[in-house]
C-alpha cells in the first residue's frame, strides 16, 4: 500500500496529540515531580507546525500557568520569532521535561528518560521539518550525545527521533542569552537562518514511521528509556491539580 494511504491527516494527528496530552496529565513516572508539580506543561502551539522548539523544563511561571516559555526567556523567544516573521501560533513549543523540577534544579537523567517518550510522540504527531533544541539539555537528549551547545549551535543535521526524521538545529537557550549580549547576538544570527532551513525539502522518512505506535504507560518508562535503577519510577502518588490543562488544549 502506498504510504500516503495509511498516513494520518493533520486533524487525526491533532486528535492523537490530544490523547497523548491527556495521558501526560496523569503521568506519575517521576514520583517527585508528580508530587510537587502544579501543572504538567505539555507544550503549546500549532499541532501541525513545521518548526518546533524544545527547551529544558518548565520553571515556576510555566508550572503556575501550565504553558511553556511564559517568563522572560519566553518573551525573548517571542521577539526572535517576530523578527523572522513568525508568531507562537505558527510553531510548537515544548520541553525536554513536562514537569518542573523543584527549586528549578537540573533535570535528572532518569527524569529525562522517563519523559523522552512524550517528546518523541509529539515529534511523531506534529511532524515538524525543523526542531530547534534550546541549549544543552535538549540538544544532548535529542542527539544522544554529550557534545555541548557551544560547539553545536547553528549547525543543522538530519536525525531520527522516535519514528520521525527531522532537521535538528541546536541554538542557545534564550534564558542564557538574556544575560550575555554576545550570546544574544549569536542566537539572533542562528535564528536568522531558520527561514532558509524551513524552505528545504523535508528529510526522507525512515520505514519505521509506518509501524504502529504503542500505548503510553503513564506509570512506567517507555521502550526508549534506559533501565533506570534509581527508584524514580512511579507508584501511587497523589497528583497535583493541572488547573490550566484546558488552556493548553486550546492552544493546539
Ligand atoms: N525554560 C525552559 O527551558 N522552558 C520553559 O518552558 C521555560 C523556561
Amino acid at each position: 500500500m502506498p504510504s500516503a494511504e495509511i498516513k494520518q491527516s493533520a486533524e487525526q494527528r491533532r486528535e492523537a496529540l490530544k490523547e497523548v496530552f491527556a495521558k501526560a496529565q496523569t503521568c506519575v513516572r517521576c514520583q517527585e515531580l508528580a508530587a510537587t508539580r502544579k501543572s504538567v506543561v505539555f507544550g503549546a502551539g500549532n499541532a501541525d507546525a513545521d518548526l518546533m522548539f524544545v527547551g529544558e523544563a518548565p520553571g515556576a511561571s510555566e508550572d503556575e500557568r501550565g504553558l511553556p516559555f511564559v517568563g522572560r526567556a519566553g518573551k525573548l523567544l517571542d521577539t526572535l520569532l517576530e523578527e523572522i516573521g513568525l508568531a507562537r501560533g505558527d510553531v510548537f513549543i515544548a520541553n525536554t521535561l513536562k514537569c518542573r523540577p523543584p527549586g528549578n534544579r537540573d533535570p535528572l537523567p532518569v527524569e529525562i528518560e522517563n519523559c523522552r517518550e512524550y517528546l518523541y510522540r509529539q515529534v511523531e504527531l506534529i511532524q515538524p521539518r525543523v526542531i530547534c533544541s534550546l541549549g544543552n539539555f535538549s540538544t544532548k537528549l535529542l542527539r544522544d550525545d554529550p557534545t555541548g551547545i557551544t560547539r553545536l549551535h547553528g549547525r543543522p543535521e538530519v536525525l531520527t527521533l522516535g519514528r520521525r526524521a527531522v532537521r535538528l538545529y541546536p541554538i542557545f537557550h534564550p534564558a542564557a542569552a538574556l544575560y550575555t549580549p554576545r550570546m544574544l547576538e549569536t542566537l539572533r544570527e542562528d535564528f536568522s537562518r531558520l527561514p532558509e532551513l524551513l524552505a528545504l525539502d523535508a528529510p526522507e522518512q525512515p520505514a519505521r514511521e509506518l509501524e504502529p505506535i504503542p500505548e503510553i504507560d503513564v506509570a512506567e518508562p517507555g521502550p526508549s528509556a534506559a533501565n533506570p535503577s534509581s527508584g524514580q519510577r512511579a507508584g501511587d502518588v497523589p497528583l497535583a491539580q493541572s488547573h490550566d490543562a484546558a488552556n493548553q488544549l486550546d492552544l493546539f
